[in-house]
């Protein structure tokens, strides 16, 4: 029994002991999570009235501005979270790591001229000459560069977060830009003009920050929607839902998006081996170019995900549904109680509620429904939201070819 005792510790101790020294070959699957992916996670989407669903984040940080990763980092991620097209937009006005690297490179100055450690930020800046420190095209640079050199084929879109008075005038993602540099001004009205001068796109950014309600503001930001200077409205920021932004989007031609804003690492909040992907918007385009993705967006072609949830408008909802669901009838019993299958073929799963009964049809899953008599495949789709936060109610139709 003594023995038995020992041997066992002996075991246990050993198995301490080897653990510590896991190398590349026999760590467990466990340890090897932590390190980068080496696949992408592909996102299967239906293709709705003959275009292609692209996957796109128009939202990101990176160091450049007060994000926590490279330019670099970001492409790798969005490319291995399974995005077909990324904005990294850092802030006109908030740098905050720049003064950081300036004291950190201050030593190799070999001029007579100092470093000056003085805050880039223009917001508080009174007069029209205010200096551009950096170069705010760097990060977008340093992405397409490494996108380039490490294979990553990603669509990179130009463009920066302008960042003002948040209550009384907000934030704006200035997209397809040219270049950043010659957007800042003082104005933000001058900065919107210097916008839409290069081809570019502006989204007003997570509504409802900092304020009570996601209401268009009174004074400068209703100015802004009013001279129409606005194209788009993010609805979705990371995981919050700013509500009555997907009617304000439909009522007045906006494209509505959802973007994660991400600052940290993305599998800080959407594990690479999670149910769902992180945050993203569906944009409903003919290829994945420039100029398709843009008439998209000004066509308003847009889904937005967040956590298994689609968000939009209902016309598109129920073709998404609909294009993904392959719906059959099984069998008929004697009292015409009819037996469906419906095979779900992308990744998204749908939380189907008929009264009080509700199925979730998984991604790549079949489930058998039983639907009395007379009645039809009709479903509230609870994962779903179109205007007001409501859920849609949709028809699956029937496929005939079987
Ligand atoms: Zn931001």
């Amino acid at each position: 029994m003594k023995r038995l005792f020992f041997i066992s510790l002996l075991a246990v101790l050993c198995q301490g002991v080897t653990a510590q020294f896991y190398t590349t070959e026999n760590r467990p699957a466990a340890i090897r999570f932590f390190n980068r992916p080496t696949e992408r996670r592909e996102i299967v989407l239906p293709t709705i009235d003959g275009y292609t669903l692209y996957k796109a984040d128009f939202h990101t940080h990176t160091i450049y501005s007060d994000g926590d990763v490279t330019p670099r980092q970001r492409v790798r991620e969005a490319w291995y979270d399974g995005l077909d097209i990324l904005a990294i937009t850092d802030h006109l006005e908030i740098r905050t790591y720049e003064k950081f690297m300036l004291k950190v490179l201050a030593p190799y100055n070999t001029t007579d001229e100092p470093f000056k450690y003085e805050h880039a930020g223009i917001a508080n800046k009174k007069d029209n000459n205010y200096p551009v420190m950096a170069n705010l095209n760097a990060a977008y640079d340093e992405a397409v560069y490494y996108a380039e050199r490490e294979n990553l084929p990603i669509m990179l879109v130009r463009g920066t977060e302008i960042w003002r008075n948040t209550k009384s005038i907000g934030e704006y993602n200035a997209l397809f830009l040219n270049d950043i540099n010659a957007i800042c001004h003082p104005d933000i009205f001058e900065s919107f003009r210097r916008v839409k001068e290069q081809g570019g796109l502006i989204m007003h950014n997570h509504p409802g920050y900092t304020r009570t309600t996601s209401e268009i503001a009174e004074g400068e930001q209703a100015r802004a929607y009013s001279e129409g200077w606005i194209d788009g409205v993010e609805a979705i920021n990371s995981t919050s839902l700013y509500k009555g932004i997907i009617s304000r989007c439909l009522d007045r031609g906006l494209f509505m998006m959802a973007n994660t804003d991400a600052h940290g690492p993305t599998s800080h909040d959407w594990p690479a081996t999670g149910e769902f992907f992180r945050t993203m918007t569906f944009i409903m385009a003919k290829s994945c170019t420039e100029k398709d993705i843009k008439e998209a967006l000004k066509a308003g072609r847009t889904i937005g995900y967040m956590a298994n949830n689609l968000f939009g408008d209902e016309r598109y909802l129920s073709a998404f549904i609909n294009e993904a669901v392959t719906c059959r009838i099984v069998s008929r019993n004697d009292k015409g109680d009819v037996t469906y299958s419906l095979t779900n073929s992308c990744s998204v799963p749908f939380t189907l509620c008929r009264g009080t009964s509700i199925h979730r049809l998984k991604p790549f899953t079949t489930l058998k429904i039983t639907i009395s008599k007379g009645a039809e495949p009709k479903f509230k789709v609870d994962n779903m939201w179109h205007r007001d936060e409501q859920h849609p109610t949709v028809i699956i139709a029937v496929d005939k070819k079987k």
